[in-house]
């Protein structure tokens, strides 16, 4: 063990062999700084496995310490040195070494009153975090506190504080040894993905004194802003100061001249310009923006330890174009460097993460950004407020289609029920409206128009943000940053389609969405859920009219009232994507959805249609299901009144031949939902051939088009071999499919998702990151099946998966064509598509 360990303890020189892996990447960092003759105080790295075999108990043997204590009056720190700088790691202890005979000698050279104030932090925190007293006990200051704390230890321990370097530095290592094999440590490191077993390395560095006379200080310099990614550069300096050790005359200083107060730049023009020229090495060298952590003795610069500049999103894309724009990293490598949801942040207002977050309650985050407004509870409202231009918030229980304009007319949302896949999260991210679901705390009292939650009452007027992106509602108007839609953006999205990977298309329902889609390149829509053209308020009537109709020849004039409506929707939707492809779904919610819910509502319905309450409200109830999702609604209502997508079908192919005449050829998709057998597919093909002939007859046109599958059922996607046979395309619905597989209501999941997967009942939410094991099983073998019957077929993804950074991963491994999401998650996807496919 001796010698195992003593060879494992390596002073780190440009050339000794040190890996990130065996003695963590910060003894890896140091050694680049000392390649590059950065003054770098002599150090040492100890390896994971030594590090282990201290926390087994196996002592740190007396011999080994010789290499670092063999030299006259010699303090050193200890730091962690873990795989990733993220895992984080025990505290830094400063000063191990210091005893009685050195603080004399130090006190002799730099003062008594320095001397102690280095001795006193040690004994301070050997006391805290090595002996385990109590803090309350260590905590003076000032004139005879070094006394008192050696006293203190003594009474405790039962032994003077240990005088031999050796020990302390063995006592030191143990503990972090042991510090990094605590169960909180290891939960702290795994929540930021470290491996159940990551090791841990440990670093020893001579202790640069930052007391002292002329300029004597520790400070840390960065060469960027954290927040916005600018270059800046930021810091501090803080002369006679040294971690907990604070000496005779310390002040604080800025470090550059047009900051508010006075600064090194000033103080030391020669010290601040070679800190800057390390700076400089040190981001090519390192290929990263480094916080750069000094010590200046007495005039000298000792370079002590970098490490890379904490970011926001913002930052961290800034950061990677500019790195890879001066030639350091190649364009590749900076697409891989920011995480997609970071893109997700920048589309958005967010909260400003320094700002005080008064929390009102906390739900799941489904659709990201932030927005604050008053507090509405009724779509009626939300449009009042919004015709008077003030912003709101609408608050519900949960939302139902009619709420579509009541959302369009908000700011942000929260409801009380849903999970990510419910019809608020769904909607408001297809908006690019901040919103919260699933807030399982708040009580909502529409009666008194008020919200409860943990004791607190807010009514109706009354102001909150909702910080979509954290799930959490705060109290009042927080401050936010903007969105960041700049150059880097753009830059940083275009190398990322350079490298190719999975196609990106948009779900997109409007001609905003179309444009939103195109704005941020999606490569076509791969959704467009027809019936969301239709909460509109002129459209509604038209629709309940359609429902209403008791005779096939009532409905099919009410048909001809939607089909201009609809042709129009299609042809802004082709002209807007100029060529690309785009899908529109076929109808596929349950026709109740379209009936009013309430009294007023039937009163409304009865006046319009003209006919008694009862008729009305007799013929509703009809329409009502036990379980809608699970209903007459999708392919089945399309086989049942075939009417429908007769029209549809035709309003496509007429807006088809328009656009085409205008502009760029179109090659309509036109996607069946909630398909579960072949024969379903053969029924509503036969009558689209149809449509399309008479069209083609009647327009003297001709035109192309592709009739595709939405694989939403389990059968489906065990069938689709079958089904493929009479598609040009299969696009998984990941969002029924999850629901069907598990079983699982996409609209009641929310309030009982926390607690599943709090108990690891579930990994994560498998409406938000796909299930790869069952659901993705279903993909994985319908693709097959699909492709074995139909090798030149489509695959796709469009649930709301389809935007998911994991998810489309798993989708480009299986090979498939593309994914399609909400047109404010196209810019993640295309990241996230270019970082699977690098
Ligand atoms: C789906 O089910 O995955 C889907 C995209 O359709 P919708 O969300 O409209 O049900
Ligand atoms: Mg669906």
């Amino acid at each position: 063990m001796t010698n195992q360990f003593a060879s494992d303890i390596k002073e780190i020189t440009p050339s000794a062999a040190i890996d990130a892996t065996s003695y963590g990447w910060r003894a890896k960092c140091l050694q680049r700084l000392i390649r590059m003759d950065l003054p770098v105080p002599q150090s040492w790295a100890i390896g994971s496995d030594a590090v282990q075999s201290i926390a087994a108990g196996n002592g740190v043997p007396a011999g080994a310490l010789s290499a670092v204590f063999g030299r006259d009056d010699v303090l050193v720190s200890v730091r962690p040195s873990a795989l990733s700088p993220d895992w984080g790691g025990p505290g830094t202890v400063l000063n191990v070494g210091i005893n009685d005979a050195i603080h004399t000698r130090l006190a002799a050279r730099i003062g008594r009153e320095n001397a102690d104030a280095i001795y006193l932090s040690f004994v301070q925190s050997y006391a805290i975090h090595i002996a385990r007293l109590d803090p309350d006990m260590f905590a003076q200051h000032g004139a005879g506190a070094l006394r008192d704390a050696l006293r203190c230890y003594h009474d405790e321990m039962e032994e003077e504080f240990p005088q031999d370097p050796d020990r302390q530095l063995a006592e030191v290592l143990r503990s972090m040894a042991r510090a990094w094999e605590g169960p909180t440590a290891r939960l702290l490191r795994q929540a930021k993905g470290a491996p159940q077993d990551a090791p841990l390395g440990l670093v020893v560095q001579d202790m640069a004194l930052a007391m002292g006379s002329g300029i004597s200080g520790s400070g840390s310099i960065q060469f960027v802003d954290s927040v916005t990614g600018v270059p800046r550069v930021t810091g501090r300096f803080r002369g006679q100061h040294h971690g907990a050790a604070i000496g005779a005359g310390a002040e604080t200083l800025y470090l550059t001249r047009d900051s508010r107060g006075p600064s090194l730049e000033d103080a030391a023009p020669e010290i601040f310009a070679d800190l800057v020229r390390f700076g400089v090495a040190a981001r090519e060298r390192l290929r990263e923006e480094m916080q750069i952590e000094f010590v200046v003795t007495e005039g000298r610069i000792s370079i002590i330890d970098a490490v890379r500049v904490q970011r926001s999103s913002r930052a961290s894309v800034r950061i990677a174009v500019a790195l890879a724009e001066d030639g350091i990293i190649p364009h590749s490598e900076a697409v891989m460097r920011v995480e997609p949801r970071a893109l997700g942040d920048l589309l958005h207002h967010q909260v400003d993460p320094n700002a005080p977050r008064d929390v009102l309650v906390r739900g799941i985050n489904a659709s990201p950004g932030a927005a604050t407004g008053r507090i509405v509870f009724t779509s009626t409202k939300a449009q009042a407020a919004a015709a008077r231009g003030e912003a709101c918030v609408l608050v519900r229980r949960e939302t139902v289609p009619e709420d579509i304009r009541g959302m369009h007319a908000s700011v942000a949302v929260l409801t009380e029920r849903g999970g990510t896949t419910s019809h608020a999260a769904v909607i408001a991210r297809g908006l690019g409206l901040p919103c919260i679901v699933g807030a399982s705390e708040l009580v909502i009292d529409t009666r008194n128009r008020q919200i409860r939650c943990k004791g607190r009452t807010f009514q109706e007027g009354d102001e909150v943000t909702v910080d979509g992106t954290s799930g959490e509602a705060l109290v009042g108007a927080a401050a936010l940053l903007d969105p960041a839609l700049d150059d880097s953006f753009t830059r940083l999205l275009h190398w990322a389609d350079e490298a190719g990977g999975i196609g990106v298309r948009a779900n997109a329902d409007t001609p905003e969405d179309a444009r939103t889609a195109r704005k941020f390149n999606a490569q076509g829509i791969g959704l467009c859920r027809t019936e969301h053209m239709f909460f509109d308020t002129d459209r509604l009537p038209a629709m309940r009219e359609m429902i209403f109709a008791d005779k096939p020849e009532d409905r099919r004039l009410s048909l001809e009232r939607i089909l201009p409506m609809q042709r129009q929707d299609f042809t802004a939707l082709f002209e807007i994507m100029a060529g690309l492809p785009v899908t529109i779904r076929l109808f596929d919610p349950p026709l109740h959805e379209f009936l009013p819910h309430d009294r007023d509502g039937l009163h409304e319905l009865a006046e319009s249609l003209d006919l008694p309450l009862s008729d009305v409200t007799r013929r509703v109830s009809a329409l009502s299901e036990f379980n809608p999702m699970l209903g007459m609604r999708g392919v089945r209502l399309g086989i049942t009144v075939p009417e429908i997508y007769d029209m549809q079908a035709r309003a496509i192919f007429e807006a088809a031949v328009e656009a085409s005449q205008r502009g760029k050829p179109v090659v309509p998709e036109i996607m069946i939902p909630l398909v579960s057998a072949k024969r379903e597919v053969e029924l509503v093909k036969n009558r689209v051939d149809a449509v399309a002939a008479a069209v083609r007859n009647e327009r003297h046109a001709d035109f192309d088009y592709r009739l595709g599958v939405m694989v939403e059922t389990p059968r489906a996607a065990l069938r689709a071999g079958d089904i493929a046979a009479h598609s040009a395309f299969l696009s998984f619905g990941t969002n029924d499919l999850t629901q069907m597989t598990y079983g699982l209501s996409r609209d009641d999941a929310g309030r009982f998702m926390g607690t599943y997967v709090g108990q690891g009942v579930y990994v994560e939410d498998p409406f938000h990151i796909l299930d790869q094991d069952g659901v993705g099983e279903l993909l994985l073998m319908g693709a097959k099946r699909a492709r074995a019957q139909r090798p030149d077929i489509t695959i796709s993804v469009c649930g709301e998966h389809g935007g998911n950074p994991e998810s489309i991963k798993f989708c480009h491994q299986a090979g498939f064509d593309y994914v399609s999401c909400s047109p404010f998650r196209v810019p993640v996807a295309r990241l996230a598509a270019a970082q699977s496919a690098i």
